[in-house]
């Protein structure tokens, strides 16, 4: 039934100043590298004698837009992925050729936006345009690195806590990856997010966990399902996009490395060279032994790689004679990719519940429940709006689902509270006097500073108090400030709250929030600037006196975008700068089309008008043609004109939308690295000893400023911890500044911290 198919090898060359003309050549229609040395510069580069290699490839794109990139290499795939063919896309090639670029794409400049949120895009046009079928689309981001791997979009408020490790995992539908979140997106903006969020894990990671970035494999993958709304049919079709983005394909051992990055070293020649094996294999029609399982990488790739997929590579190289040994040997990765056919194939389902009513069902498998336990939780958390009713069997599901995350969660706030408190039996009175004694509860039995009738400690949270519950999923522009705050409070574990905690152990007045930095900057996503705070914030006069003090935040925040966050706050300024020009575009546009319609309108009434006139003057008929005069038909043409234009400007529209909502995520990301790093600048100028500081870099996988300096100032002392996570919890942002999530991220980092201390000491105790 299927064709067989090559693989589609393309090579993008890295813009350089210093193009080597005389190495590379490219043949006249754009298909083929010719790489020529001249004996002398052979020295020293290659070994051997050969001179000239000429490389056989699909396209070269040299000097090629973003657009061009993704018209040539992914348009095609991504649409036939909507017909049912899985697609894999790969970014091959050294550190630094672009392979990033590619994919995810520059994240200062939509117009520089890479493969994936195009991908997105195209997916969710071409959805649009099939009203007949109910598509699903979810996404995962998966990362491998050194052989272990790692879910970049397992922050997600709704992503439960993950206990084992993840693993690869095959079934009769294919490979999976169990542990690996899923997540169903319902819009572009959605799935932008997701992809935003995973490439902000990967930024972060890469810090906190000392990672380096340029040795890890990413993939993401959109799954997509069609069901046909028309035809009662059992039949459905599904698919997978896979978007990967490889490590670094550059030899290592040049440079003599050791440990960490021999290790990393060798993992990467491993995965790589266990890929190309497997590469080679599926291109030898006689080989019917893959072997897909000698890595991670190519066993989460095994329905993937060649089979019925359609399969693109990009190798990225860089045009300078300097690279050129690198060069070469990506090229030669590329041709040898060139002669793997595969055989593209729908994927066609069997609904088995479709017809049929209440028989036994066979058991949902690990990802059809942990899609519907995703499902569920964005339900309750208001982002998902309903869940759609598939079969009895689902539904079902879908009850236990809601018990299971109900549980869950109700352990989580218990676990939550009895970390943060101690819990007061309300009938021991003898604790509660003691409490009273130390001024921590008042004689009504509430926590001092603690509005009233809002007890904690004494209870569970109530769910309601869940950040992050919306009436309507139907995003308005407040909801989504609310939810980027909660965001960037999570994943800036330092914020102003947590700085403010070193205050004396009497003073248990609330800290102001006026003149938080965070605060600060989220008021002025309205406005085009970020104005200095005023110095004479509250806050200032709860800070007690340090030895040397530090400066208030806000000062601080002012020097640190001079200094160290300077390329960040410009690259901030430039976002949004274009967020603020696409935005006036499209108010202007939207004004224009507004007139378009008044003008439709009304020129309809004219012609509507001429027509009740021609009626009621008799018409002028010719050999049964009729005759309408001249004003009438000028109305006419008028209005096709007004139509075409209206659509046009539609079409612009609906563009500018797209790029407004990609462009203020971008913002968005901007703005929360600029937070973070400033935290972590602050922290570590002002507040963490030096002998702190210095003690803790070497090996440590963590940043001191990542970590809470209440945390750090307070270790081991047992009581300033309580006062201090007591003084946390009286700050008045209520409820919901304490996510889940930030717990989580919290708790994550006070083990990671401590595990780091507890190697301290027993290095100084040697
Ligand atoms: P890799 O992921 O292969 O290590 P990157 O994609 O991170 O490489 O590229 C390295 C640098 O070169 C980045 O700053 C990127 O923006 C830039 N770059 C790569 N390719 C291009 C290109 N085609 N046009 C403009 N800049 C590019
Ligand atoms: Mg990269």
């Amino acid at each position: 039934m299927s064709t067989r198919k090559k693989v589609h090898a393309f090579v993008r060359v890295r813009p350089t100043d210093d193009f080597a003309h005389e190495v590379i050549r490219y043949g006249d229609d754009n298909k083929s590298i010719d790489i020529h040395l001249k004996k002398d510069t052979r020295r020293g580069v290659v070994n051997n004698q050969q001179t000239d290699w000429s490389f056989k490839l699909d396209g070269v794109l040299h000097d090629a837009s973003q657009d061009l990139v993704y018209e040539t290499v992914a348009k095609d795939v991504i649409s036939q992925a909507l017909d049912g063919y899985n697609g894999t896309i790969m970014c091959y090639g050294q550190t630094g050729a672009g392979k990033t670029y590619t994919m995810t794409g520059a994240t200062e400049n939509y117009k520089h936006r890479g493969i994936l949120p195009r991908a997105l895009q195209q997916v969710f046009r071409m959805i649009e345009e099939r009203p007949t079928h109910a598509i699903t689309v979810r996404v995962s981001y998966l990362e491998i690195y050194n052989e272990s791997l790692f879910d970049l979009l397992s922050t997600l408020p709704y992503v439960g806590p993950s206990v084992t490790p993840m693993t690869i995992v095959e079934n009769p539908q294919g490979v999976f990856i169990k542990g690996l979140s899923v997540h169903l997106t319902s819009q572009e903006e959605d799935a932008f997010s997701l992809l935003f969020e995973g490439e902000t894990n990967r930024i972060i990671a890469s810090h906190t966990m000392n990672k380096n970035s340029s040795r890890s494999h990413c993939i993401f993958t959109i799954y997509v399902e069609a069901h046909s709304r028309t035809l009662s049919d059992e039949k459905y079709i599904t698919s997978k996009i896979n978007l990967v983005d490889l490590a670094g394909s550059e030899r290592l051992g040049k440079s003599g490395s050791e440990g960490r990055v021999l290790k990393e070293a060798t993992y990467i020649n491993k995965s790589l060279s266990f890929l190309e094996q497997a590469i080679i294999a599926l291109g030898d029609q006689k080989r019917d032994h893959i072997p897909f399982r000698q890595c991670k990488l190519t066993h989460a790739l095994k329905d993937s790689l060649g089979g019925n997929c359609n399969m693109v590579l990009v190798t990225n190289i860089y045009g300078d004679a300097a690279q050129l040994e690198e060069t070469l040997s990506s090229l030669r990765f590329a041709s040898r990719m060139k002669l793997v056919t595969t055989e593209p194939a729908i994927n066609e389902k069997y609904d088995a519940e479709a017809n049929r009513s209440l028989v036994n069902y066979d058991p949902m498998d690990e990802i059809q429940i942990a899609e519907i336990n995703s499902q569920v939780r964005r339900y309750l958390e208001g982002t998902l709006d309903e869940i759609d009713i598939i079969n009895l069997r689902q539904i079902q599901e879908v009850f236990n689902q809601f018990r299971v995350v109900l549980s869950q969660q109700e352990q989580e706030v218990e676990c939550a509270l009895r970390r943060k408190y101690t819990f007061i039996d309300k009938n021991d009175f003898a604790a509660i006097s003691a409490v009273q004694k130390a001024g921590l509860m008042d004689v009504d039995g509430h926590l001092v500073g603690e509005p009233d009738g809002q007890g904690f400690g004494l209870g569970v949270a109530p769910f309601s108090a869940k950040p992050g519950k919306k009436a309507k999923s139907k995003k308005t522009f407040k909801d989504q400030l609310s939810s980027s705050a909660r965001k960037e409070g999570a994943s800036s574990p330092v914020g102003g709250k947590d700085l403010d905690v070193s205050i004396s152990k009497t003073q248990l007045t609330p800290s102001s929030k006026d003149g938080d930095v965070k605060d600060m900057l989220l008021r002025d996503r309205e406005t085009s600037n970020i104005e200095p705070p005023s110095s004479d914030s509250p806050k200032e006069e709860l800070r007690p006196p340090r030895p040397s003090t530090p400066p208030s935040k806000p000062v601080a925040f002012e020097d640190f975008k001079n200094e160290r966050g300077s390329e960040i706050n410009r690259i901030f300024k430039e976002n949004k700068s274009i967020l603020n020009e696409r935005r006036k575009r499209a108010s202007e546009t939207t004004q224009r089309i507004n007139a378009i319609k008044r003008e439709i309108d009304m020129t309809k009434e004219a012609l509507n008008f001429q027509k009740s006139l021609r009626e009621k003057q008799g018409e002028y008929e010719n050999q049964g043609l009729m005759i309408i005069d001249e004003e009438e038909f000028l109305l006419i043409l008028k209005l096709k004109d007004l139509k075409k234009q209206y659509r046009t400007e539609y079409q612009d529209l609906r563009d500018l939308r797209a790029e407004i909502q990609y462009c203020q995520h971008l913002v968005d990301q901007c703005r929360h690295r600029l937070l973070t790093e400033f935290d972590i600048w602050y922290n570590e100028s002002f507040f963490i000893p030096e002998d702190m500081q210095v003690a803790l870099k070497p090996g440590s996988s963590i940043r001191p400023g990542m970590i809470p300096v209440s945390r750090i100032m307070s270790l081991g002392e047992d009581d300033q911890d309580k006062f201090s996570q007591l003084q946390q919890t009286m700050l008045p942002e209520g409820p919901d500044s304490i996510s889940f999530y930030n717990a989580k991220v919290k708790t994550e980092q006070k083990h990671k911290y401590l595990k780091t201390m507890m190697g301290l000491q027993q290095t100084q105790r040697k």
